[in-house]
């Protein structure tokens, strides 16, 4: 960004209580640490550190402007502006909703339940065709990762591509306030959050709020497949629907997969056009048919996108393919829910085709009262996808288990009280030439898990 302190302070409805003249403001850090040469730093206080202690570090790595909450932390002796606000979560909200009002700036706001990662990094690479893309960087989806991203846009920037996530009713909304989208995007409506939000109609709804603050003439991108998203289809007047099925506008059809890539015919909206996408799991066609809607609104050409997929920038531990010596290893340990780990056991289910597949399930967390049906239905995809091996971490192996003996599951179980205890006997649990997933809610650190095997393998 690029903004004077007297704007700064104007935007989030703050007062400056030095006044050392104009000083430009070029970018925003909430991590002292962070600070370079004209940084706005704006601390929170958090459970272990209170950035206010960090100030001087701060000042000192070069912030020229400060958001302060109560007059007692401004010190005219240090060479930077104190502005003070009454929150600094709220200032820094405004600040980034004002900043976004003033750019040129199409915003594509991605939410759901499972995907929007991916999907984000989809859309950046196919929008990067036609401009310079900024994206949220790794999963920074939160009241604060947004506009901290948007802070970060500058002039030179035609797209944002901004991940939306979201625990509770009204988080979504206050993003998309922040955001304005040009465009929203809904993956889909999983299982993740129930235990906050009891139902996945409520869930709908929260994701829903990303429309709330859509540009008057934008654009709603939907998963047309998923039943929890068609009551949104009539309350937008633009949009565009995508799935597997052919009555949505864009679908894909003849999906196979071609070594580490899954191939498919794209289809409607006036294209008919075969897309190689570095991905495997049929998953990641849905994520990557959100992308194509993109870039075919935007007026890119089919066969520009189809190019741009080709060399695709991740965002890592999503249904990562490693070969290691020995073994193949589908590293998907970022987090888990019930539609994300049955997705995962689908590709394991085709690259391990003809091999002893294994599949390690930690804990899926945050399902309340579904936490024991998703498990038990975890088991069973993992059953009637023929897994060899089961090996569960966590406290809900046992839901795991039944639901596979539901399958008719005969291979081996072995069950973990954690990751660590896990890690010790990879040696003795994965055969030479096997495939092997591993997937687990972010609590469950299965990470422990994919570095001892990559050492072992
Ligand atoms: P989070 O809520 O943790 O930010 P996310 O929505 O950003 O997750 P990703 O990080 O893109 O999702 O993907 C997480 C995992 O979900 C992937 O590794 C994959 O197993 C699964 N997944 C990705 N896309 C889909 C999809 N469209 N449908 C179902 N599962 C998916
Ligand atoms: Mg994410």
């Amino acid at each position: 960004m690029n903004l004077t302190t007297s704007v700064i302070a104007k935007y989030v409805d703050g007062i400056k209580l030095s006044s050392k003249g104009e000083i430009m403001v070029t970018n925003c850090v909430i991590d002292s640490r962070k600070a370079v040469s004209n940084s706005l730093f704006i601390p929170f206080k958090g459970e272990r550190v209170n950035g206010y202690d960090y100030i001087k570090n701060a000042v000192e790595n070069g912030s020229s402007c400060i958001f302060i909450e109560d007059e007692r932390y401004f010190d005219p002796e240090l060479p930077c502006e104190f502005i003070l606000v009454k929150d600094n979560v709220t200032a820094l909200q405004q600040l980034a909703s004002n900043y976004r009002n003033g750019l040129n700036l199409k915003v594509i706001g991605v939410t759901g339940s499972n995907g929007k990662t991916t999907t984000k990094d989809l859309v950046a690479t196919v929008t990067s065709v036609q401009g310079k893309t900024l994206k949220t960087q790794g999963n920074l989806n939160n009241h604060l990762g947004l506009p901290l991203t948007l802070l970060n846009c500058d002039e030179s920037h035609e797209f944002a591509v901004l991940e939306m996530g979201m625990s509770q009713l009204g988080e979504i909304d206050v993003l998309s306030k922040i955001a304005k989208p040009d465009i929203g995007i809904i993956t889909n409506i999983g299982e993740s959050h129930l235990e906050n939000l009891k139902t996945k109609e409520n869930i709908a709804k929260a994701k829903g709020e990303i429309f709330n603050h859509l540009k008057p003439d934008g654009l709603g991108i939907l998963n047309g497949d998923d039943p929890y998203l068609t009551n949104l289809i009539n309350t937008l007047p633009k949009i565009i629907t995508y799935g597997l099925r052919e009555n949505n506008q864009l679908y894909a059809t003849n999906i196979h997969r071609i070594g580490n890539s899954t191939v498919f015919q794209v289809k409607g909206l006036g294209i008919d056009e075969t897309i190689h996408l570095p991905l495997l799991g049929e998953h990641n066609v849905y994520n990557c048919l959100a992308a194509i809607a993109v870039g075919l609104n935007f007026g890119i050409h089919i066969k520009d996108i189809k190019e741009s997929l080709l060399d695709l920038q991740l965002t890592g531990m999503r249904t990562e393919i490693l070969s290691l010596n020995e073994i193949t290893l589908i590293n998907d340990c970022y987090n888990a829910s019930e539609t994300s780990t049955k997705a995962a056991l689908k590709v394991l289910g085709d690259l391990g085709k003809g091999k002893i597949k294994i599949a390690f399930l930690g804990d899926m967390l945050e399902l309340g009262d579904y936490t024991e049906q998703a498990h038990f239905n975890v088991g069973k995809e993992a059953a009637l996808i023929g897994v060899e091996k089961i090996i569960t971490v966590g406290q809900y192996g046992k839901y795991i288990k039944s639901g596979a003996l539901n399958a008719g599951f005969k291979g081996e179980f072995l069950s973990f009280s954690n990751s660590q205890q896990g890690r010790e006997y990879i040696k003795d649990i994965i055969i030479p030439g096997a495939t092997v997933l591993v997937k687990g809610s972010r609590g469950i650190k299965m990470e422990q898990i994919v570095e001892r095997i990559k050492e072992e393998f």
